[in-house]
């Protein structure tokens, strides 16, 4: 029995009579085969050769492109873009400048994603943007976080699918590109609403302009651009093959200059910055990134002609904010390195989320405190490394601001930094300060929740923060001294039917347990104090709001301790389920 692939390269190759084009759905399928990895070697390669000879198809390459975008799509909870930028050619005559149109759209609220790859010995889009401060993404959250903060960001194409891209790479094997160059090309993972794409060798515009049709793609331009990037070239006409709201047209965009200038030897890519903060007067450069974004304006359907394209595009260049690109970014090293601000549960390992496992396993660096298990820290790989910031009261190891600042160092190295935190990081965690360093250095970030210790104690000492007869309502305070005293709302907390669970409590007990009486609430209330929740370690205290300051003192809890205030202490007698291998002690 034949290969159920080969039917493909029969239909593509069977000699001059017998030949013929896929359907859409025969490309579809056999890529999808492709992207399965259901494909042997050589039948990839003369798949790829027989279809390169003859040119694909816009039926073709929108069966191709409609495959793949079911597997180098973005998830559906990505941010909407508005605007998708296909980079796959780079540059070697001219530096791209097209990045400085994709920052002036970015400034003008326009999200743009950009994705691509490297192309050996020339200048890519990546590199330009990382140059200025613009970092490749590694992963979805982080593309997620640069939108949303900078209305920019980059994916490359080995993060979009590997596969792919191992595909492009076949071009150094095979000696040729192949219809892939094109996919790629209008892979539009995120579905944005408009698309740039620059082509090289004329003819394919118009299959990427038909395949557009054929699959529905309502808005984009298509264009010779320079070195092939979506880019126009201000020397020379410019075709550009449109779609815009579904209708297809060509649009003659004329030379800017009757000269045409010189190749760019040096290729000096700090120019770009130089250039977009105003330092550097270069007219190849600005009308290069005015020509450029007045096609994107066409293209999303913001211009109705190419005369206000360009007067759109030239007033939003005067106004840009020249400050943005700020010159210490330059030369210094793109800002690959992501920082997890991960919530490593109240102790117990099996209480992490999945997703700080899976990160914590993929970590170059662990930073980590007290509140931590070792055995949470102990599931990073052997070669990551491992920083103890700890905090123990009064003996502070790391003050926030060097804890800070070391996240970012380490970030700027280039690392996939995990900061563990006890509990849920937003939780009497600081993890709003750490972050808010992160972004002031344009390093991406993300947060994973965990389980606070008034949740995850409460459940393994069998006491629920809320119930029907007990509590409608539970609030979590911090019980640190300030000074030997707590700054609390007593009123609020002694309210009838509340559960009060207090963090850092331990020191302020007798203080806590007072003012709650003083404030009304009944000296018989159940309260407990709870060591170490979760670890083989917890011991429960459990007495009265009169009893627990003196059952405390003579039992020296050791810290981490928690406390509960409220009726729902006294279900513990029934639900308690939780037990460890020292003696759980009981107190009337
Ligand atoms: N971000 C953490 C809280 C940090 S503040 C969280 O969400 O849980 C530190 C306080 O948390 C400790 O003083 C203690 O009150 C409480 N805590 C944390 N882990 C605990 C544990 N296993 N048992 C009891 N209390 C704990």
């Amino acid at each position: 029995m034949s290969h159920p692939f080969s039917k493909y390269i029969q239909a593509l190759g069977k000699g001059r009579r017998g030949s013929r084009d896929l359907s859409m759905e025969e490309s579809r399928a056999a890529m999808q085969m492709i992207l399965k990895r259901q494909v042997g070697a050589e039948q990839l390669g003369a798949f790829l050769m027989l279809m390169r000879i003859k040119e694909e198809t816009p039926a073709e390459l929108a069966g191709l492109v409609g495959a793949a975008r079911a597997y180098a799509g973005l998830p559906s909870d990505f941010p909407i873009v508005d605007l998708d930028w296909a980079c796959y050619a780079a540059k070697r005559r001219q530096l791209p400048w097209l990045v400085l149109s994709t920052l002036l759209l970015a400034q003008q609220g326009i999200k743009v994603l950009l994705h691509g790859s490297h192309v050996p010995g020339r200048v890519s889009v990546e590199e330009a943007l990382a140059n200025l401060g613009i970092a490749a993404c590694d992963d979805y959250r982080g593309a997620t976080t640069q939108l949303a903060l900078t209305n920019i960001a980059y994916i490359p194409l080995q993060v979009l699918n590997p596969e792919l891209q191992k595909i492009l790479e076949l071009k150094s094997t095979l000696g040729l590109r192949s219809p892939m160059h094109s996919v790629v090309r209008m892979l539009n993972p995120a579905r944005a609403a408009a698309s740039m794409i620059g082509i090289f060798h004329p003819g394919y515009d118009l299959a990427h302009q038909a395949a557009a049709a054929l699959l529905g793609d309502k808005n984009l331009a298509v264009f010779k651009g320079e070195g092939g990037e979506a880019e126009r070239n201000p020397d020379s006409e410019c075709v550009a093959r449109m779609v815009v709201d579904g209708l297809s047209y060509d649009e003659s965009w004329p030379a800017m200059f009757e000269q045409r200038h010189l190749k760019d030897e040096e290729l000096d890519i700090s120019r770009l910055g130089r250039v977009w903060r105003g330092e550097l007067d270069d007219e190849y450069a600005q009308a290069t990134v005015i020509g450029t974004t007045a096609i994107a304006l066409r293209a999303m359907g913001k211009a109705n002609d190419i005369k206000q394209a360009e007067q759109l595009a030239g007033n939003w260049w005067q106004k840009r904010d020249r400050n943005a690109v700020k010159a210490q970014t330059f030369n210094a090293r793109p800002i690959k390195g992501t920082v997890a601000l991960v919530g490593a549960g109240p102790g117990d390992p099996e209480l992490l989320t999945l997703r700080a496992l899976r990160l914590i396993q993929r970590a170059d660096v662990v930073v980590y405190d007290n509140l931590v298990a070792p055995d949470i820290v102990a599931m990073s790989p052997d070669t990551s490394e491992k920083i103890f910031v700890g905090k123990q009261r009064a003996k502070h190891t790391l003050p926030q601001e060097a804890i800070n600042d070391l996240l970012v160092r380490l970030a700027l190295e280039g690392k996939k930094v995990v900061r563990l935190k006890g509990g849920d990081p937003f939780i009497f965690g600081r993890g709003g300060e750490e972050i808010e360093t992160l972004a002031q250095h344009r390093i991406s970030f993300e947060v994973v929740p965990g389980i606070t210790a008034a949740s995850g104690v409460s459940a393994y000492a069998g006491i629920p923060l809320t119930h029907r007869d007990h509590a409608q309502s539970c609030v979590f305070v911090t019980g640190h001294l300030k000074d030997g005293s707590m700054n609390l709302d007593w009123d609020a907390l002694a309210r009838p039917h509340q559960t009060v669970v207090v963090y850092m409590g331990l020191l302020g007990v007798e203080t806590l347990c007072a003012k709650l009486v003083d404030h009304g609430m009944d000296a018989t209330t159940p309260a407990a104090l709870i060591q170490q929740g979760t670890t083989e370690n917890q011991r429960v205290l459990s007495g009265t709001l009169s009893t627990l300051p003196e059952i405390v003192q003579r039992e020296k809890p050791q810290a981490p301790t928690l406390i509960i205030v409220g009726g729902v202490v006294s279900l513990r007698d029934k639900l308690n389920w939780f037990s460890t291998n020292s003696v759980v002690k009981e107190f009337p």
